[in-house]
């Protein structure tokens, strides 16, 4: 038993913790870092660099089969799915190495084990108790299911989907948002059948409605098959299989279920009740510092209301790190956070759809420009095809950026600086844009909106 005091507490060591701690430490606090599992957490062990590596091998397998459209002859031997979780995995150790030595470079102390807040100064891990003059709450999020959806067996989460040491022949997924098209697009190239079921009415519903529309002629084209704006009525599983029912009785047997209908947070009995931190469904509520209503605990990422996304809780972490030692960082309001969809295509945006920014501002006080990735000559060059649309308020600055096509994710950082400094298309328009790049597709639809398009 044994007490140890620091400046800062930070309960969960993934991407919104680790940052937080490193920042503090940077910051000269004295930092203890508490993790049940391994720091890195979910993006870095079971979310965005896994799934990523697993798309690189599923990219890398759709270019060797049609290596000879680019004058390569290779010939395709299918998949060694033992290789690719080598390849993964190495990734995922490499990374976590670094981290590991940052973290220690850093002077941070880590804690292992599971911690729970006894007071709001206080987190008990085990038998030691952990003192800390600040509290950063930052325990993350679970692969949720739906009632009547029992996970186990032949119906996973993203977490077993990534571990399975098989590629399954046919599969169906619950859910077509940002986890279930990623695993839709790697398992298709794997070679497997693949139906995927959202009960909204599009694929990645929450993006810009002529991109999601665009996403499924896509995927359409590449052989995955989707039932939109529709339930499931009943799962069952047996030997052969798992048995699909959707509510207008079609039915759907596969391999495997991969349930992907978003993320619950981490905060169930943990204490934060108890010690009186105001929530809301499992969700901890806070101001827009990220300041809980208990004075001296702060809540971040997953955890927290919004985008569920590691930069955010990266940026988040060391928001509050910065709050804590008294600099007073500028806030980042939710929607000015870039999103990417990955997978083939992928998908990128930032800032307000055409549609919400109608009805911020009014029909006409908005226009927009949907620049054609065919105009683009590197677009032509690695046969992808897509569009950059940009919406922008009539004599005013760019609010919404919206992308599709071949690793479009790389392109949104330009336009994150669009929406965020409030840019307007004609101070864009002038900049020189590499050629040939797809970025260069950004600088034309910029130029068609300042009323002088070139290659449109
Ligand atoms: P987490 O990363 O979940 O970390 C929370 C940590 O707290 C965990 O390590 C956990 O073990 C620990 N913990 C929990 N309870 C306790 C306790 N009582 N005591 C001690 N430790 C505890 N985001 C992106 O931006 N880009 C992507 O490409 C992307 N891909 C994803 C793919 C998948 C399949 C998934 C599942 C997620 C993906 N995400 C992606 C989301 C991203 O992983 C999360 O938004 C991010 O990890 C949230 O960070 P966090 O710090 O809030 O929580």
């Amino acid at each position: 038993m044994s007490e140890q005091n620091f400046d800062l507490v930070v309960l969960g060591g993934g991407s919104g913790g680790y940052a937080a701690a490193i920042r503090a430490s940077e910051l000269g606090l004295s930092v203890a870092l508490i993790e049940k599992d391994k720091v890195g957490g979910t993006c870095l062990h079971r979310g965005c660099i896994p799934t990523k590596a697993l798309l690189h091998s599923a990219e890398v397998a759709d270019v060797s089969r049609e290596s000879s459209k680019y004058g390569v002859n290779t010939d395709f031997h299918g998949i060694d799915i033992a290789a690719v979780t080598t390849y993964r995995r190495d990734i995922v150790e490499h990374k976590y190495k670094g981290l590991q030595g940052l973290v220690k470079a850093r002077g941070i102390t880590t804690i292992t084990g599971a911690g729970r807040l006894t007071s709001p100064s206080t987190v008990q891990v085990g038998d030691d108790t952990i003192v800390g003059k600040n509290v950063i709450l930052a325990t993350g999020s679970y692969s949720r299911s739906l009632p009547g959806l029992e996970i186990g067996g032949r119906v996973i989460t993203s977490e077993h989907a990534l571990e399975l040491d098989y590629i399954p022949n046919r599969v169906a997924i619950l859910g077509g948002g940002v986890i279930g098209v990623e695993f839709a697009s790697v398992w298709k190239s794997f070679g497997a059948e693949v139906q995927i079921i959202e009960a909204l009415p599009h694929l990645v519903p929450n993006e810009e409605e002529s991109i999601s529309k665009s996403f499924e002629r896509a995927f359409k084209k590449r052989g995955i098959a989707f039932s939109l704006g529709i339930r499931f009525q009943s799962v069952t599983q047996d030997d052969n299989g798992v048995h699909v029912t959707l509510e207008d009785g079609k039915t759907f047997d596969a391999d495997i279920l991969l349930v992907a209908v978003g993320r619950g947070p981490v905060t169930n009995d943990l204490g934060y009740e108890e010690v009186g931190v105001t929530m809301d469904r499992g969700f901890v509520l806070t101001n827009e510092r990220l300041a809980t209503n208990v004075p001296g605990v702060y809540a971040i990422g997953d955890i927290v209301p919004g985008l569920q996304l590691a930069h955010r809780s990266f940026q988040q972490g060391i928001f509050v790190a910065e709050e804590i030692a008294g600099l007073k960082p500028i806030v980042v309001e939710d929607a000015n956070i870039p999103k990417v969809t990955y997978s083939d295509p992928e998908v990128a945006s930032v800032g307000l759809t055409t549609a919400k920014a109608t009805e911020k501002y009014g029909a006409e006080k908005i226009s927009s420009y949907d620049y054609n990735l065919a105009g683009n000559g590197k677009s032509s060059i690695l046969g992808t095809a897509g569009s950059i649309k940009v919406v922008r308020v009539v004599d005013g600055p760019v609010v919404g950026v919206h992308m599709i096509g071949a690793r479009v994710g790389e392109l949104i950082g330009e336009a994150q600086l669009a929406v965020n400094w409030e840019a307007y298309p004609e101070d864009i328009a002038p900049l020189i844009h590499a050629h040939p790049t797809q970025n260069e597709a950004l600088g034309e639809a910029m130029l068609a909106l300042a009323g002088k398009p070139l290659h449109a």
